[in-house]
């Protein structure tokens, strides 16, 4: 095993201003700098936590202690993952081709019905949340997860291939209220060569 490492802020695959009009320079800035930022804050610091409190041996409510651990770790690697599933406005969006195009047609029988899918179930997170397309090796069906928060409802194992974040901090700035809105603009910038990559990987 190497050393331990702390979580840190990755760097975005694009400039701050490349999805726009999709995703403005602002709302993307405070985003990545301010909210993601917190996450790879949050989990570090849980970890310093859980660490001091055994170099002290000492008790730690650990129900609530685990639950921001899985809160913040989830946070931090759901947005990694969200900024390298898009790209530059122009250079992303349309159907997915390859080995993704062929899972989505055999799991939801064609890219349509899976879009209006992964759209229903984005609308539909309840409060904050995010959704998925995941799959696992097993079975090679692909499946959406509709992630509350940004830990719940996530199976194990299964391999998150892309994700979509519904929280009102991905939109707010540019669509206010409206969800439904920012998830259309999402489908413009997905980049199915970062989403064929991670699947590559599935083995
Ligand atoms: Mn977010």
């Amino acid at each position: 095993m190497e050393k331990i490492k702390s979580f840190t802020l990755p760097k975005l695959p694009y400039d701050y201003n490349a999805l726009a009009p999709y995703i403005s320079e602002q709302q993307l800035k405070l985003h990545h700098d301010k909210h993601h930022q917190a996450y790879v804050n949050g989990a570090n610091a849980t970890f310093e936590k859980l660490d001091k409190s055994r170099s002290e041996n000492a008790e730690i409510d650990m129900k609530a202690t685990l639950k921001e651990l899985s809160f913040n770790v989830g946070g931090h690697i759901l947005h990694s993952i969200f900024w390298e599933n898009m790209a530059p406005a122009g250079k992303g969006g349309g159907k997915p081709s390859g080995a993704v195009a062929d899972m989505i047609d055999m799991g939801f029988g064609s890219f349509e019905r899976f879009k209006k899918e992964f759209t229903t179930a984005a609308t539909s997170v309840e409060g904050s949340g995010w959704a998925a397309l995941a799959v696992h090796p097993c079975i090679g069906r692909p499946l959406i997860m509709q992630i509350e928060k940004h830990n719940v409802n996530v199976y194990p194992s299964f391999k998150i291939l892309m994700v979509l974040d519904v929280w009102e901090h991905a939109y707010y700035l540019d669509y206010k209220n409206e969800r439904p809105k920012f998830i259309e603009a999402f489908w413009n910038i997905v980049n199915w060569d970062y989403v064929n990559k991670n699947l590559s990987l599935v083995k």
